[in-house]
């Protein structure tokens, strides 16, 4: 059994607010090694802890704004997101739930906190993450997955010590939930104090583990404090993580799309070319109307 290694541990960086609803703090690209190359296929991970938002009678968030050529996962652990899309795509994510959005050839969406749980406001704990698309999928049509905690299939862990949520991918044979265009896996995993969680992804693979809560040990010696993110080498196959406390754990895995990257703001295409012509699209009206 050959192991995956521990690159580096990521300490958080100082949050930043995303429209005036999202405290987050970001780990991809912006820095530790981790650009958009290095962690193929994710291009962007931004990470709003647990942070308290006093009631609000007009819900924060961020306003109508386009993604072209990947898709983005919101995954949430507290508190509430409304989406809407200007493919008619759209909901409610609240504690659990996954929404997987394809922004493929191009959309319009807007993200608010859920306007009931504004008026009473609370703790907010969310991440987003962009997924990357192949070039033949950039031209797919935008598509929504909303993915309720309940259509997320859980494997126990050892003894009873916690549940790994399978949201996408494969876990010990138990499928995820969301549908992807390369080979992704993403897993929630709540530990308990004692419990140890083993995974097996291909070499090839860009591994990370985000500690969303409580600390954790990586293959029995590398600490992982709170809010750190875990960066696993291209060594191995196996790692395994311990709970020190109980702990939430997000563990991304996903087969790298060697593709060229070409990303500005919104836009992640493979070519300078095709970034201007996003702009063009968008300038023009071609991903649809939104109402603000
Ligand atoms: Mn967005």
């Amino acid at each position: 059994m050959n192991t995956k290694t521990v690159e580096l541990v990521a300490a958080p960086r100082e949050p930043h607010f995303v429209g005036d609803g999202f405290r987050v703090h970001n780990y991809i690209p912006s820095g530790f090694r981790m650009d958009m190359q290095r962690m193929d296929p994710f291009i962007m991970l931004d990470y709003n802890s647990a942070f308290y938002f006093p009631p609000s009678e007009q819900p924060k968030g961020v306003g109508v704004h386009p993604h072209k050529g990947f898709e983005t996962v919101t995954i949430a652990y507290k508190g509430k997101v409304q989406h809407h899309d200007s493919s008619g795509g759209g909901g409610v994510i609240g504690e659990g739930d996954v929404q997987w959005m394809t922004a493929g050839n191009g959309v319009l969406h807007k993200e608010f906190h859920e306007e009931e749980w504004s008026k009473n406001g609370g703790l907010f704990q969310m991440v987003q993450l962009w997924v990357n698309l192949p070039a033949k999928d950039k031209k797919s049509s935008p598509k929504y997955q909303a993915i309720t905690k309940d259509q997320i299939k859980q494997v126990a862990l050892p003894n009873g010590l916690g549940t790994v949520e399978v949201i996408a991918g494969n876990y010990q044979g138990t499928p995820g939930s969301a549908s992807t265009f390369t080979p992704i896996n993403l897993f929630n995993v709540r530990m308990k104090k004692g419990a140890e969680a083993k995974f097996d992804f291909p070499t090839s693979y860009t591994t990370a583990i985000l500690v969303l809560e409580g600390s954790v040990v990586v293959n029995g010696t590398e600490e992982a404090p709170t809010d750190h993110l875990v960066l696993m080498n291209n060594d191995g196959t196996h790692f395994s993580i311990q709970a020190n406390e109980d702990a939430l754990v997000l563990v991304l895995g996903g087969e790298p799309i060697k593709e060229p990257i070409a990303a500005h703001g919104p836009f992640v295409m493979n070519t300078r070319q095709e970034l201007v012509e996003a702009f063009n699209e968008y300038n023009q009206g071609k991903f649809g109307y939104l109402e603000d």
